[in-house]
């Protein structure tokens, strides 16, 4: 468990780029990203699949990344949210929220690393979008 990425992100122990946290769950922005604003939404609990979560985490986390899906849209100006979970890469939760303008742009291939500039300044912008949203979130 100490070996885990997402722990120690969580810990403050690893730097990433956080949008938005709660008692219970953490959203940061991934390297990799398939689109700017690619997000991570987490349990700060270590659990490794997702089908394990208990409640009331297991309900939590789907709600809030349908609250998180609105601001993180318009922050974006993007279509849609996607959302992918697999949980092969690390194993620790992560619902991947993922900003889409057009058909086909869930594919691995277009995983693409962003820049710390570029991460720091999406994940500002979207943190103030949530904000300043008129929806709360948890
Ligand atoms: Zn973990």
């Amino acid at each position: 468990m100490n070996d885990c990425i997402f722990c120690k992100i969580i810990k403050n122990e690893s730097p990433s780029h956080k949008v938005w946290e709660n008692e219970n769950f953490l959203a940061f922005l991934t390297l990799g990203s398939l689109n700017c604003g690619h997000t991570l939404l987490i349990p700060k609990k270590h659990i490794d699949y997702i089908f394990d979560l208990e409640e009331p985490l297991y309900t939590g986390i789907f709600l809030t990344a349908k609250q998180l899906s609105k601001p993180l849209k318009k922050a974006m100006a993007a279509k849609r949210i996607g959302v992918i979970i697999e949980g092969f890469t690390v194993p620790h939760v992560h619902i991947h929220l993922v900003p889409l303008h057009n058909e086909d742009e869930i594919d691995p291939q277009r995983v693409k690393k962003m820049t710390d500039m570029e991460l720091a300044e999406t994940a500002e912008k979207i943190s103030k979008k949530i904000k300043s949203g008129d929806e709360s979130i948890l």
